[in-house]
């Protein structure tokens, strides 16, 4: 198809071009109607002739065909506030491709003031507004730096699956019924934590992926039921290493991606966990030295994070998760004073965020099997829900560890949005629903017997 983009149609001045797109925004003035043509790239202003056309019919957001010549603009009637300004396109034919249906809400200008159920009903029309595309390039352009980074550096990009048996970092997991194994499920993965330490003891010593994370929780402010991490992974190495090939890939991102942002400080600043919550009282504190400044990144490193904590009915659990290395010198502590052993473990922090964790884990299986039972597993318990990491443990572990930046929150606070929502293409409401599609829904009584599944109508809503 011959096609120029508008970012094109600057090279084309003087030349007979044919775009396509949509009608952003659409005025009359005597003998010409006005409007501004819209693809991905951007604007560019058509003119219509009223002897020529009838522009009557044209609606906004319909798709149409234009062809023409790209003429220069009178000086005086250049806009400046878009890229194709000085130029416009003076149509010869046009052709109605898909008309559109008046709007529920305006995509001209910014949706954030919208009603953000209808937003997310209508979402493939939200997403046609200059700010949501912006972020969804945005965020694009992120994870193919990092995937660059990473793929220069060695690491090779794995899949691990998504129906699993789980993995316990500390949150409700999604179930799926097995189909073929009545009374059986899989869970969807909090994180391919322990796929990815198999894959070390599988010898493939740099690993990452962008992997989808699924946690089912209530959700709270910049929580979504799904989330991506940049999942990563490496063996023979210490946390140094890990500490610094994080510094070194998202100091590159910045200042290669976004030279407008600065970092408070470099290097990052390092607070042991105890030393954020002395000074800070918590362990995301927020170290900006300018609050008002929305350019000011303070990326941070907390670390030597307790192994176990307490949870609200006052059980020991597993701070991170229980594949965290205790740290060497407290390994005497962990019979007579758990809750006193600190952990090879760290978070990044940017702006009071919590944007990563990680840790060295543990790669000896004695070790591994101690840690679970002081979170009080009995040795059945151990067998089932772990017994196929501490056998691969027996056969040959290198030392390892990793970490896992979110990707939905490192790209707001880089598209200087307020909410994860906004960097997400479909997320998901505050009560986990997609009025778009209207997920979750029923299912056909059928699937349900197929799935071995059956209903307690008590408990059902509509
Ligand atoms: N699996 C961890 C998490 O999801 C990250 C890690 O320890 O690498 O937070």
């Amino acid at each position: 198809m011959n096609r120029t983009i508008t970012s094109e149609t600057l090279k084309h001045i003087d030349r007979r071009i044919t775009i396509f797109g949509w009608i952003h925004s659409k005025r009359s003035h005597g003998a010409v109607t006005f409007f501004d043509l819209r693809d991905r790239w951007g604007l560019i202003q058509v003119v219509l002739n009223k002897e020529t056309f009838n522009a009557q019919d044209l609606k906004s957001e319909s798709v149409i065909q234009v062809s023409g010549r790209i003429v220069k603009r009178p000086e005086k009637l250049v806009n400046p506030n878009i890229a194709t300004g000085t130029i416009e396109l003076q149509a010869e034919t046009l052709k109605l491709i898909s008309q559109a249906e008046t709007p529920p809400f305006e995509l001209d200008r910014s949706t954030l003031d919208i009603d953000e159920e209808l937003r997310l009903t209508y979402r493939y029309l939200d997403l046609r507004s200059e700010r949501m595309t912006r972020n969804l390039i945005l965020r694009h352009k992120i994870v193919s730096f990092l995937r660059q980074f990473l793929n220069e550096r060695d690491f090779i990009e794995v899949e691990t699956p998504n129906l699993t048996k789980g993995t316990p970092e500390g949150a409700r997991e999604f179930i799926v019924p097995a189909r073929l194994h009545p009374g059986k499920f899989y869970v969807l993965p909090q994180s391919p934590q322990q796929y990815k330490q198999l894959l070390m003891v599988a010898g493939i010593d740099r690993y990452y992926q962008l992997a989808r994370c699924f946690r089912d929780e209530d959700q709270r402010g910049d929580r979504q039921s799904e989330h991506t991490q940049l999942d990563i992974e490496m063996a023979f190495i210490d946390q140094e290493d890990i500490l610094a090939l994080i510094e070194e890939m998202l100091t590159a991102l910045i200042e290669k991606k976004f030279p407008e942002k600065k970092l408070s400080k470099k290097p990052w600043p390092r607070l042991t966990y105890r030393e954020a919550i002395e000074k800070y009282q918590t362990d995301k504190p927020d170290l900006r030295s300018n609050l008002n400044d929305p350019n000011e990144l303070a990326f941070a490193f907390i670390t030597d994070f307790p192994l176990f904590g307490v949870d609200a009915k006052g059980d020991i659990t597993a701070e991170h998760h229980p594949f965290c290395m205790p740290n060497p010198n407290d390994v005497s502590l962990l019979d007579q004073d758990p809750l006193k052993v600190r952990a090879r473990a760290y978070d990044m922090i940017c702006n009071g965020f919590e944007l990563a964790s990680g840790s060295i884990r543990i790669h000896e299986p004695n070790l591994q099997k101690k840690v679970l039972q002081i979170l009080k597993l009995n040795d059945q318990d151990i067998e089932t829900r772990f017994g196929h990491i501490l056998k691969a443990f027996r056969y040959g572990t290198p030392p390892h560890g990793g970490i896992a930046p979110g990707i939905d929150r490192l790209t707001m606070i880089l598209a200087d949005e307020a909410n994860i929502r906004e960097v997400m293409a479909f997320p998901k409401t505050g009560d986990v629903r997609e009025p778009m599609t209207g997920a979750p829904t029923q299912l056909p009584e059928k699937m349900l017997e197929e799935a071995h599944i059956r209903v307690e109508t008590k408990n059902l809503r509509t």
